[in-house]
């Protein structure tokens, strides 16, 4: 068992940066200098493709304090994507922080979600 608390993964022990490096298969559909996009393995939408930056951060404010436009680089991967998924017109973009927010990889991702419709408030 980890000897990590929640939220404090090494880079070494994180399942998103194992799938950046290629050591995890992943359904990869984009990747470029600072961002992977791969599908979610337990899609919640047609399009259901979990953007991530090849730097390790546990999270979107961590990435945005980094300084290097990783948060521009995560929301233009997924317009992109969004945009060869079809669905560039309707799509929702969220970045769960924290485990009570329904964070559970503690590597920072954008899910980007299109192909049905969505309700307001999320669950
Ligand atoms: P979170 O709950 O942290 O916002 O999102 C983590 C997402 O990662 C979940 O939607 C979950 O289905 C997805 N996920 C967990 N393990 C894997 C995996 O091994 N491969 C892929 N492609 N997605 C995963
Ligand atoms: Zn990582």
């Amino acid at each position: 068992m980890s000897v990590y608390r929640r939220g404090m993964t090494p880079a070494s022990e994180c399942l998103f940066c194992g799938i950046v490096a290629g050591d995890v298969p992943a359904d990869v559909v984009h990747d470029d200098e600072q961002t992977v996009a791969f599908r979610d393995i337990n899609g919640q939408a047609p399009t259901h493709v979990l953007v991530v930056p090849r730097d390790h951060h546990p999270n979107a404010a961590s990435l945005a304090t980094a300084g290097q436009g990783g948060v521009d680089a995560l929301v233009r991967t997924a317009a992109a994507v969004a945009a060869a998924e079809g669905v560039a017109e309707d799509y929702r973009l969220v970045f769960n922080t924290g485990a009570e927010a329904g964070q559970s990889v503690f590597h920072v991702h954008l899910h980007l979600l299109g192909g049905r419709s969505f309700t307001w408030p999320p669950g």
